[in-house]
């Protein structure tokens, strides 16, 4: 998907500040964070949403989890705390749709969100 902004950013066409990548994942800084920690991950391989995964990518998703896990460790937030959160359409307010998981921390935050 040429024309979208987390597939460039994966395959390194668009300038981010990436934290941790491997061959299905990439995490980077969000460009409008919302909290002292706010780092995005995604699968490199184009996926609308959480909507759009199917049983094949299990694995995938698994793994991405275990990454945000393993960067909220290094991140220094993992004793404090941190939330890990995806947007699915309209209701929940996804902008880009390119599925993506929010690791937010180091502050706290309220629930329920609004
Ligand atoms: P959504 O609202 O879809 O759940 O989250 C999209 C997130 O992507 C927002 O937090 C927004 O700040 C971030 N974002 C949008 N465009 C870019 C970009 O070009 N670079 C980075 N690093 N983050 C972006
Ligand atoms: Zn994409």
């Amino acid at each position: 998907m040429s024309d979208c902004i987390f597939c460039q950013i994966a395959a390194g066409q668009i300038e981010s500040d990436i934290v941790y990548e491997d061959e299905l994942v990439v995490a980077f800084r969000d460009l409008n964070p919302q909290a002292p920690t706010h780092i995005l991950l995604i699968p490199r391989q184009h996926m609308g949403s959480l909507d759009a995964a199917s049983d094949e990518d299990i694995q995938l998703l698994g793994h991405l989890t275990l990454v945000a896990a393993q960067i909220g460790r290094s991140e220094g937030i993992a004793e404090d705390g941190y939330r890990l959160l995806t947007n699915v359409g309209p209701d929940a307010g996804q902008s880009v749709p390119h599925l993506h998981f929010h690791l937010l921390g180091g502050r706290v935050m309220h629930w329920p969100p609004g």
